[in-house]
């Protein structure tokens, strides 16, 4: 049997995304290849959860965006960049020149967001634990033990 590990970024799946050279509505697009024990990305394909990993080589499926109308071929990361730079002008079609003088800025954006997204996860994080340990508490179904 072979080990098989697709991975597809959340972004892909709910968000849509425009070519910068057309205009057009990007597709998804695969790619295949084959990682074998030994190779540097192998530990990040062969896991099947914290503690199982897979043995043997791995054929791993990864996507990026391919545009139907031009051919296009856009990694996903760098596709995430201009559709910042494509909202802040507000339009889809950019020059290479526009890419590059907004992608500095839109970069910028995008880690300012995740921090802040960041931020907020952990607050909420925090209060569901918080709420369940206080209606734990609370019920007196609950019991804490440290042991060294
Ligand atoms: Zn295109």
């Amino acid at each position: 049997m072979k080990n098989k590990s697709i991975s597809i970024p959340m972004g892909m799946v709910t968000k849509k995304f425009y070519c910068h050279k057309c205009g057009a509505r990007l597709d998804k697009h695969s790619k295949t290849r084959t990682v074998s024990p030994g190779d540097p990305d192998y530990r990040k394909h062969n896991r099947i959860n914290h503690r199982t990993h897979m043995i043997g080589d791995v054929e791993v499926t990864e996507y990026d965006f391919q545009c139907p109308s031009c051919g296009n071929i856009v990694e996903y990361d760098e596709q995430r960049v201009i559709k910042k730079i494509q909202m802040q002008l507000h339009k889809n079609t950019l020059s290479e020149e526009e890419i590059l003088n907004n992608k500095g800025k839109a970069e910028e954006t995008m880690d300012r967001n995740a921090k802040v997204f960041k931020v907020i996860f952990v607050t909420i994080a925090l209060a569901v634990i918080g709420f369940i340990f206080y209606s734990k508490i609370k019920s007196g179904d609950f019991s804490f033990t440290f042991y060294f």
